[in-house]
């Protein structure tokens, strides 16, 4: 009998791909183990990427940059702060970011598609995924991709993703439009990394996505078949455990890396 295909989205292969420890404890485990406190430069990311997406729905005279730092305060996310005062203060940061971004864009130029739903399927995966732009340009989609964390991204990023990479692949065939080109748009650099794929280097991706996939299908198998949890989702622990969301269910990564209060994401 066929296999079904995988259902995945690029956070469940990332996941996998950064630690299947984490991934079981997110997508296999019920119920799912209690999750640490939220995290301040998450607020600061979801509250970026309302208003942008906010931003486009805004008549075309209205859609100014002082709008654009208005639905921001009005959709600030306050979890994770220390307190009012650093809330406040990032609130007003996050404001001057998206000002400063929408001033460099035309806001005429309509995106083909904001917060779309793209999906597609491959001969192993049943992908799907959402994108925070969609733009045309010279009769072709491009994929854009808000950044607000702390380091700037450069081309290797935009290349090596496979999200992305999966986005334009999506976007591509759903939209019946040719798209290679991916950016990541880190907004407190105000920089652009862009990729320009090519057929061989989006199969390439779809090869790696192919091949996590059936990783995680095998290491579930094993699971279920009675194999130890902790043989076949093994923990990877590094540095990146500061920011794990399950490190209180995981000696091993508490072992390597420091407990972070919530705010200490932010690139203050
Ligand atoms: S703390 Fe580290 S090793 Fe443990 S589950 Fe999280 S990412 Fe994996």
């Amino acid at each position: 009998m066929p296999r079904r295909l995988f259902s995945c989205t690029p956070s469940r292969l990332a996941a996998f791909e950064d630690c299947p420890r984490r991934y079981r404890m997110t997508y296999l485990d019920r119920p799912a183990p209690p999750k640490g406190p939220p995290w301040a430069h998450t607020s600061v990311g979801v509250s970026v990427h309302n208003a942008l997406h906010r931003w486009w729905d805004v008549p075309l005279p209205a859609r100014t940059p002082e709008r654009a730092g208005g639905l921001l305060r009005m959709a600030w996310v306050t979890d994770g702060f220390r307190d009012r005062e650093q809330s406040a203060a990032w609130r007003e940061r996050a404001a001057a970011m998206v000002e400063g971004y929408t001033a460099g864009l035309d806001p005429a130029a309509e995106p083909r598609a904001v917060e779309r739903q793209v999906a597609t399927r491959t001969e192993q995966l049943a992908f799907h995924g959402r994108v925070d732009r969609l733009d045309q340009r010279a009769g072709e989609l491009v994929v854009v991709d808000y950044k607000t964390g702390r380091r700037p991204l450069t081309e290797a990023d935009a290349r090596g993703s496979s999200a992305l990479a999966l986005y334009a692949l999506a976007a591509g065939r759903m939209l019946r439009t040719p798209c290679r080109r991916v950016e990541l748009h880190h907004l407190p650099s105000g920089t652009v990394a862009v990729a320009e794929h090519t057929d061989a280097s989006l199969q390439r991706h779809v090869q790696r996505a192919e091949s996590v996939a059936s990783d995680i299908t095998e290491a579930t198998d094993r699971l279920r078949a009675g194999a130890d949890a902790d043989a076949v989702f093994a923990p990877s622990p590094g540095p990146l455990c500061s920011w794990c969301d399950f490190r209180r269910h995981c000696p091993q990564g508490r072992a390597v890396s420091p407990d972070r209060e919530p705010w200490e994401g932010l690139a203050e």
